[in-house]
């Protein structure tokens, strides 16, 4: 068809649209940074698509993004010969559907503090940021494996159109018609600069005329020492659409039976899909500089979901779809490696850093608990770098701290689970644990109840809920005088209150007793040796079990 078709922006999108235009934001140079970083995935994409597609990779060893300047036009483009956009894909990515982060990121933006429009790559609409520099976006594409290119236009108020062109080979072009206060964009020193500054750790040639203006070698290939901080932050917030500042940063090289890189960031802040169900991976993974996915199965455990960047094998095979990689052997030895990795350099940093160890365990330590279901070898290896709250310390702890305090004669760690830490420290359960200077363990995440289901002891002692039936308390010495008083004209009272107490509740207890795990208050509910704790059945009965 030889029509021009003109469409309305999203109600979403235009609300951003007038929001990026009128913007007076100072760093609006991070736009040539996003289509950069779109012109780079493109490449990527196509990259992948040609390994099974011989027919697309054509143009697979030349891939290149092009930036070219019209001073008479006033006109800054990027070109890319990636594997562009069909007329379906214009609509669904640029105006008619609003991308998931469209919405999160206007909220962002009227919160105030956390509104800063260079973060709009981090949203998924990075896109949008050409209209703080541009009055008007043209962008021409052709999509691999299709005849017809496409003219997509737009000057980001309220409607774009789109129109048949033509267009030599696949990729995408986006030409800038620069807004007056704009011009600077038009420099060499300028471009080579932002380029420079943002763009260093893209895979592909950026090129201003002949020049390449970029290192073109990816981040993780490059020797560790030689990547500044910059660079990964830079690096980090562009593959994992992150904002933060990466909170540990792990690159390797292995050589072994599976060679393979890694390039591991540790956010500082959780990410917002922690807690999703599906649980997914973000590591990227690559096989020798080629993209395969962004979430692969298989690659880093459930419970390590929090990392964030890369990991690149020449030892994989490209030839394969992406989900028979994930039965690949040797994936799961990349995986083992990993693992072993990232857990021991948590406990290096636990270890220096207590602190700062803090801080990422509140982030991430119910995630990592996880760990102690999933992956059974590695208990021992994870419950040392868990943390816990402890009556007997102001500070996180470690269960070999805790070992270390405790009294003669105490063979377990005991431990009570609730909702929140600072509540479970008022429950009578704990004042003959307090009496007596027993320090007890304060769980208040959820994954608490499972994870002690599967994990029987740690340096010999074993896990005890205080709530549950007879205690060995009376075995444990004593911190105060040993000799108080026995009282045992009070034990024959309690026999007779305990009688009517036992006819009054009836059916709702299985049994009363007398205790000395209280002190201060009369009575309190404990679950039977053996019955289920009485945290663990409200968590189930809420999950419907
Ligand atoms: P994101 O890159 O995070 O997906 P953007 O707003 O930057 O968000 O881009 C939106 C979408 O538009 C991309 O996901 C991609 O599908 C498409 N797109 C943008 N630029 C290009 C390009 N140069 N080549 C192919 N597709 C592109
Ligand atoms: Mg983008």
């Amino acid at each position: 068809a030889d029509v021009k078709e003109t469409f309305s922006f999203q109600t979403e999108v235009g609300q951003l649209l007038d929001i990026v235009a009128g913007s007076l934001y100072s760093n609006r140079e991070i736009f040539l940074r996003e289509l950069i970083s779109n012109a780079s995935d493109a490449c990527d994409k196509l990259r992948y698509e040609a390994l099974t597609a011989p027919k697309l990779a054509a143009n697979a060893e030349q891939f290149a993004i092009v930036l070219d300047v019209d001073k008479k036009a006033k006109t800054l483009s990027i070109s890319d010969n990636g594997i562009g956009m069909s007329h379906a894909d214009l609509l669904e990515t640029l105006g008619t559907i609003a991308r998931s982060g469209t919405g999160a990121f206007l909220e962002a933006l009227k919160e105030g503090s956390k509104g800063d429009l260079g973060l709009i790559g981090q949203f998924g609409v990075g896109f949008y940021s050409s209209f703080m520099v541009a009055s008007k976006v043209e962008v021409i594409t052709r999509k691999a494996g299709e005849d017809q290119s496409w003219l997509w236009v737009s000057d980001g108020k309220g409607e774009f159109t789109i129109e048949p062109t033509d267009r030599n080979e696949c990729g995408t072009t986006v030409v800038l018609h620069l807004k007056k206060d704009a011009k600077e964009f038009l420099e060499d020193a300028r471009i080579k600069h932002i380029v420079r500054t943002y763009s260093d750790h893209i895979s592909f040639p950026v090129l201003l005329g002949e020049e390449a203006l970029n290192s073109a070698s990816a981040i993780w290939t490059r020797p560790p020492k030689e990547v500044t901080e910059e660079q990964h932050t830079e690096f980090y917030h562009h593959s994992s659409h992150a904002f933060d500042t990466p909170w540990l940063v792990l690159h390797n090289r292995v050589e072994g039976t599976v060679n393979h890189t890694s390039l591991l960031y540790v956010p500082s802040m959780a990410p917002f899909d922690l807690y999703d169900t599906e649980r997914k991976s973000h590591v990227k993974l690559y096989v020798n500089r080629v993209f395969i996915s962004e979430n692969t199965k298989g690659l880093i455990p459930s419970y390590l979901r929090f990392l964030r960047g890369v990991v690149d094998s020449e030892d994989l095979s490209l030839n394969v779809s992406r989900e028979m990689l994930q039965s690949d052997p040797k994936l799961s030895k990349i995986k083992k490696a990993l693992t072993k990795k990232v857990l021991s350099e948590l406990k290096k940093k636990a270890g220096k850093a207590p602190d700062e160890y803090a801080a990422f365990w509140q982030n991430f330590g119910a995630v990592l608990k996880e760990g102690l279901i999933e992956d059974p070898d590695l208990q021992s290896k994870l419950l040392e770098i868990c943390r816990f709250s402890s009556t007997g310390s102001d500070s996180l702890t470690s269960l070999s701290d805790y070992v270390g305090r405790c009294k003669e004669g105490q063979d377990s760690i005991y431990y009570i689970t609730g909702e929140d830490s600072k509540k479970l420290e008022q429950s009578p359960q704990l004042e003959g644990f307090n009496a007596k200077g027993v320090e007890v363990l304060l769980l208040s995440d959820n994954v608490d109840e499972f994870w002690l289901q599967h994990v029987t002891e740690f340096e010999g002692k074993t896990f005890k809920s205080v709530t549950r039936g007879a205690t060995e308390l009376d075995k444990i010495e004593d911190d105060q005088a040993k000799d108080d008083d026995k009282d045992s004209s009070g034990e024959s009272d309690l026999a007779d209150l305990i009688a009517v107490m036992k006819v009054e509740l009836g059916d709702a207890v299985k049994d009363v007793r007398p205790s000395k795990r209280l002190t201060s208050s009369p009575v309190c509910l404990v679950a039977d040796e053996g019955d289920m704790d009485a945290n663990l059945e409200r968590l189930l009965k809420r999950h419907g079990q």
